[in-house]
């Protein structure tokens, strides 16, 4: 296994030094004022295997805040309080085909829900349902599936946070939209900072790879065997991150690289590589998890280099789950 570690490391860093090259054709997120002040050439990899073995490549130090990713996070734990009917009653799991701050397809689900929990209506929908009466206390059981998760407590950025709340117009938008229509189960102030927060939570990309793994073992930590998501639930967010994880490049991420992920428009990717029946197999390749960072985005909002990666990846190493 180290030597198989060894000789896929290689190969990682010649791919990450390739598609760094690929950063200028995409360009870092605007519309939250300090996301802007990002070297848009970064690019980070972590690949960690169900088995042990971890692969890291490029600036995999640089922290960066999970913005869309967190919607994930959200979406389970809201599944794990409030259970997975009660979630589903109230949120549909359905891709719009529209960017993810879409105020175009509010109204169009004749179920009368917000699509899925990936779009902002729908994400802050489900933010709302979260237990506690301030924004602090309904982050607390995010802040502790992530620290079960990743063995410590991540902190909250609140440079990015202060600077989303400020400049949050078309949010605020989608949240009085759904408090009129009644959808909102918490009060709508609390519920926006509540969502400012859990995106303005810092990460890096061993983090997202960790994540990745854990779901990629339906919902067990590979290391302790602890379960840490019940299995339905970590089944169900896989489907909803293949189906809407990649915004309205959902289809042609299923397509190319074929496998569930969730992006960021920080520039981070969580992807998932379950375990899969091959006939010839590394040993490495029975499932990882991988996070992926690089803030130069494409028009759809996601890391542009980040899905190039990722797309090689998986195909070098047919991790397509199809
Ligand atoms: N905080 C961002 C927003 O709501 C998250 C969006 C994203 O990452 N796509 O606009």
């Amino acid at each position: 296994t180290e030597q198989t570690a060894e000789w896929l490391q290689e190969y990682v860093d010649d791919w990450v030094k390739f598609y760094r090259k690929h950063t200028n054709e995409g360009n870092v997120a605007s519309y939250i004022p300090l996301l802007k002040e990002v070297d848009p050439d970064l690019l980070g990899i972590t690949i960690m295997g169900r088995n042990g073995m971890k692969i890291s490549s490029g600036d995999i130090g640089q922290q960066f805040t999970l913005q869309s990713i967190s919607k994930l996070l959200t979406f389970i734990v809201a599944c794990m309080t409030r259970g997975i009917s009660y979630v589903l009653n109230r949120v549909d799991v359905e891709p719009t085909g529209e960017a993810f701050n879409s105020i175009m397809h509010l109204e169009l689900n004749e179920l009368k829900k917000p699509f899925n929990p990936f779009v902002n209506a729908g994400a802050i929908t489900v933010t709302s349902m979260l237990e506690g009466k301030t924004s602090d206390l309904k982050l607390e059981p995010i802040f502790e599936l992530l620290e079960k998760m990743l063995g410590y407590r991540p902190s909250l950025n609140v440079d990015v946070y202060e600077s989303e709340r400020d400049s949050s117009m078309r949010n605020r938008a989608i949240g009085y939209y759904l408090l009129e229509i009644g959808f909102l189960e918490s009060d709508l102030n609390i519920t926006l900072e509540t969502y400012f927060k859990q995106c303005s939570i810092d990460v890096t990309v061993d983090d997202l790879a960790k994540i990745g793994v854990i779901l990629a073992s339906d919902g067990v930590d590979p290391d302790t065997r602890e379960e840490i998501i019940p299995r339905q639930v970590a089944r169900i967010a896989k489907a909803l991150m293949l189906t809407c994880g990649m915004y309205d490049a959902s289809g042609k991420f299923a397509t190319y690289v074929g496998v569930p992920a969730k992006s960021g428009v920080s520039g981070g990717i969580v992807a998932v590589a379950p375990p899969r029946v091959r006939e010839e197999n590394l040993p490495f390749l029975d499932g990882c998890g991988i996070g992926v960072f690089g803030p130069a985005l494409d028009e759809k909002g996601n890391s542009i280099a980040g899905i190039r990666l990722l797309r090689h990846i998986a195909s070098q190493w047919d991790l397509s789950i199809f």
